[in-house]
């Protein structure tokens, strides 16, 4: 039997490539999107995909959407818009006051997890970010938004609910192929503080959607938290192929 798989944050940049890739695998998944917008998701997927209009900030949205389902991946976030120009007269990023991180990353994470535990699903994959560990990270001081604290906290919420869970932090996300390059794991912000020589702290939004697909289907991708980074294309010594491996690096908690 196909595993039923739920991805929220269909539409967006990497949510949309998971989609991509499991719709490519049916015998192995049978997936439904949950989107807000119905348009958005025909224009990405045509009539392939089963989707479920909602808002994470709506937990009666999530009910039906999880009903039957084995595994939830979230790749839901508030996400930063430009508010006008600031004082220096560089362009000031913001969050919509109803689009807050606490909102969307908290209350929202919260409110998908609470929908998946009564719905009876087995495994959560959750992406987030890098940077968590540092309260002071730019990215927190984005429309005094938190993000990464808000984040953060829901990732510890999944990890008590007692479902499954697989938290990947990413690195910075670049739109370049998946693929081609050596995927680097950590923990604790380590790879952020300490690169190794010549690694930014980036890696292609198609490698972290392999990594969601890949969780769904290794055991050693259970209740791992782990950050991850990639090699350049031309300093991969070798691209990562063994995903069972790469998961028995990583540790549980955060
Ligand atoms: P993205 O393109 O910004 O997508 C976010 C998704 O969340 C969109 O599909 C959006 O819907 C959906 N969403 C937002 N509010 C919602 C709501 N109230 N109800 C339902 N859906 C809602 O994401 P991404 O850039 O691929 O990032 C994926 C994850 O990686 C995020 O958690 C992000 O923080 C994290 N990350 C990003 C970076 C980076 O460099 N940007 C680095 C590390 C980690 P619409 O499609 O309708 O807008």
């Amino acid at each position: 039997m196909p595993l039923t798989v739920l991805v929220t944050g269909a539409t967006g940049r990497t949510g949309s490539i998971v989609v991509k890739k499991l719709l490519q695998q049916p015998e192995k998944f049978s997936v439904r999107g949950f989107v807000r917008s119905p348009a958005k998701a025909t224009e990405l997927f045509g009539d392939d995909l089963p989707v479920f209009v909602g808002d994470i900030r709506e937990p009666e949205t999530l009910k039906p959407a999880l009903e039957g389902c084995d595994a939830l991946v979230i790749l839901t976030s508030a996400i930063p818009q430009m508010q006008g120009m600031g004082e220096s007269g560089r362009p000031q990023m913001g969050f919509p006051s109803d689009e807050m991180p606490e909102a969307i990353d908290y209350h929202g994470q919260v409110n998908q997890i609470d929908a998946a535990k009564a719905a009876g699903v087995d495994h959560i994959v959750l992406v987030g970010s890098m940077g968590g560990t540092d309260k002071n990270h730019m990215l927190n001081s984005i429309g005094n938004g938190n993000i990464l604290i808000w984040k953060r906290k829901a990732e510890q919420y999944l990890i008590d609910s007692g479902i499954d869970y697989t938290i990947i932090h990413a690195g910075g996300l670049q739109d370049q192929p998946g693929g081609r390059r050596e995927l680097l794991v950590g923990d604790n912000d380590q790879l952020l503080k300490h690169p190794p020589d010549g690694v930014p702290t980036s890696l292609p939004r198609a490698d972290v959607a392999e990594l969601v697909v890949q969780a769904l289907q290794q055991p050693a991708a259970r209740n791992k938290g782990f950050d991850v980074i990639s090699k350049p294309e031309d300093v991969s010594a070798k691209v990562t192929s063994d995903f069972a491996a790469l998961f028995e690096g990583t540790t549980p908690g955060l």
